[in-house]
């Protein structure tokens, strides 16, 4: 890739020294923070420069959609961070994940993926992939183990997320791992409930991992965002794919994400230890029926989440007594939190996934995702926890 890369990067694995010193580097002018790239091209000494920089001879930025030194420092913080070779910055989650499959598919290639996938995931798999002949078998993160038995000869990539989303399913990494390095897959997994702050899926045998950093990573609620790192060879297969079609990040927002990342330890730390302080509160609380929660102990991939990822993460998943109606009732109760179709943010949010994102599915078709009626999800956030938990104690109560 021709993309300068950042040229400060300390001598260390220890993740927040990454996050914070990863930096491009300076100007004349010897400042100290990252300045704003707002350039749409770069200009060329003459004739043989502008040769010999298209040509991939040197490394230099030409243009802001194939790279730009803010979107580079947001990448190279990142890549670093999930321990990849490379990546790529992209406008949303979702151009970075259809991107990706669309630079290493081709028509006839099978995908064998977790059944809980974001939505606009599973819309692809189910009405865009097989317009060009590309088809999807999913599996239930409960019966994981009869992955082997949907691989196909023409299966390509075998596709999860961990923790699911809304139900909180934890996938084992390492397991599915070995089974995609024995059947010659492309491993995939979706990183953005984790963040790389708790869990690496490289170190499990990932060949790549994508983000919505609009979530976690930049955890203010302030801008959409996405980027796929992973080994060199398929991100270069991703980076042409990208440069050519233009889902490119924009250089203001690489900033702001750059900036958030140096506070990503500090947030998720604080998010987990709220998380799992409202996941006890609720499981003792006579109108839930069930948590879901990785660390809680009666989690039943409890030991899986133990074993990959450092706390149990921002999201608490539980059952309102009541069904729709006892969920619908518990979000009109809400006072503090915001009712909001964001997550990993700064602010506490709730969603009824029966009554919204999954209203048009039957209850049977719900059940199949793990979409209980009474399901309420929340995205704990940084408020004082004891005020978070008073708020879902009186529309409980
Ligand atoms: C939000 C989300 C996405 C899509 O990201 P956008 O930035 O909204 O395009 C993908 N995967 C997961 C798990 C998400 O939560």
């Amino acid at each position: 890739m021709e993309r300068p890369s950042t040229n400060n990067q300390q001598p260390t694995t220890n993740f927040e020294t990454i996050a914070v010193r990863t930096q491009t580097e300076r100007t004349q002018f010897d400042e100290h923070s990252t300045p704003l790239y707002l350039t749409s091209s770069f200009i060329f000494e003459d004739a043989e420069d502008m040769r010999a920089s298209f040509a991939e001879e040197k490394e230099k930025n030409l243009y802001s959609r194939f790279s730009n030194p803010n979107v580079t420092e947001f990448i190279d913080k990142i890549k670093l961070m999930e321990g990849a070779e490379a990546g790529y910055a992209f406008a949303t989650g979702m151009a970075a994940i259809y991107s990706t499959f669309a630079a290493l598919l081709s028509a006839g290639d099978h995908i064998v993926s977790c059944q809980s996938v974001f939505g606009s995931t599973h819309t692809l798999f189910t009405k865009y992939f097989p317009k060009w002949n590309i088809n999807t078998t999913y599996f239930k993160a409960e019966n994981s183990e009869t992955i082997e038995d949907l691989i196909q000869p023409n299966t390509k990539i075998l596709y999860l997320e961990t923790p699911t989303n809304p139900a909180i399913e934890v996938l084992d990494l390492e397991a599915m791992g070995k089974i995609a390095k024995k059947h010659n897959l492309i491993f995939i997994v979706d990183n953005c409930f984790a963040t790389p702050y708790l869990q690496q899926p490289i170190k499990y045998g990932a060949d790549i991992v994508v983000h919505s950093a609009t979530k976690l990573i930049d955890g203010q609620g302030r801008v959409l965002a996405g980027v796929a790192v992973g080994k060199a060879d398929l991100i270069r297969e991703i980076y042409l794919f990208a440069r050519n079609t233009g889902p490119a990040m924009s250089p203001f927002n690489a900033w702001v994400l750059s900036k958030s990342l140096e506070t990503l330890a500090l947030r998720v730390d604080k998010h987990c230890e709220n998380a799992l302080k409202v996941a006890e509160f609720l499981e003792s609380h006579p109108n839930v029926e069930l948590v879901k929660y990785p660390f809680l102990k009666s989690h039943p991939n409890y030991e899986i989440a133990k074993k990959q990822m450092k706390l149990g993460g921002s999201i608490v998943a539980f059952e309102v007594k009541g069904g729709i109606e006892g969920g619908r009732n518990f979000l009109n109760k809400i006072k503090m939190c915001s009712l909001s179709a964001n997550l990993g943010d700064t602010r506490t949010i709730v969603t009824h996934p029966a009554s919204t994102t999954h209203s048009k599915l039957s209850d049977e078709e719900r059940n199949e995702v793990g979409i209980t009626a009474g399901l309420v999800r929340c995205s704990v956030g940084l408020e004082n926890v004891e005020d978070i938990i008073a708020d879902l104690k009186q529309a409980l109560d």
